[in-house]
Formats: structure tokens, C-alpha cells, sequence
């Protein structure tokens, strides 16, 4: 198994990670209603998925 020649440094190890960072989701606007919503996923404002309605909104679910 190949062994690192050199310990990576405090300053190196820091270096590379100050690439790491959070970015905001993704979002798609919803066909339905115009939310900002994920995509591939049901719409949590209408419930709306493929152009229709999969869970239905009255019924308090
Ligand atoms: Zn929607």
C-alpha cells in the first residue's frame, strides 16, 4: 500500500480545506403555484407533482 512521503502540514491541511464550503439548495420554480420549491420533488405548497396533484391539499395532510 502506497504511505504519504511527508506529513500534510496544519497550513497545508487548512489550504485544501478552504475549498470546503456549504452552497445554498437548488430550486426549480413549481409549474403550479410558482414556489421556489426542490427539484424532483412534490411541491409543499400545492402538493403538485408532474402536473398533477398528488397529495391533496383540503384533507389538512
Ligand atoms: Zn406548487
Amino acid at each position: 500500500m502506497a504511505v504519504p512521503f511527508r506529513r500534510t502540514s496544519k497550513t497545508r491541511k487548512r489550504m485544501r480545506r478552504t475549498h470546503y464550503k456549504i452552497n445554498a439548495n437548488n430550486t426549480v420554480t413549481c409549474p403550479n403555484c410558482g414556489e421556489a420549491i426542490l427539484p424532483h420533488r412534490v411541491c409543499p405548497k400545492c402538493g403538485y407533482y408532474k402536473g398533477k396533484s398528488v397529495i391533496d391539499q383540503k384533507d389538512g395532510e
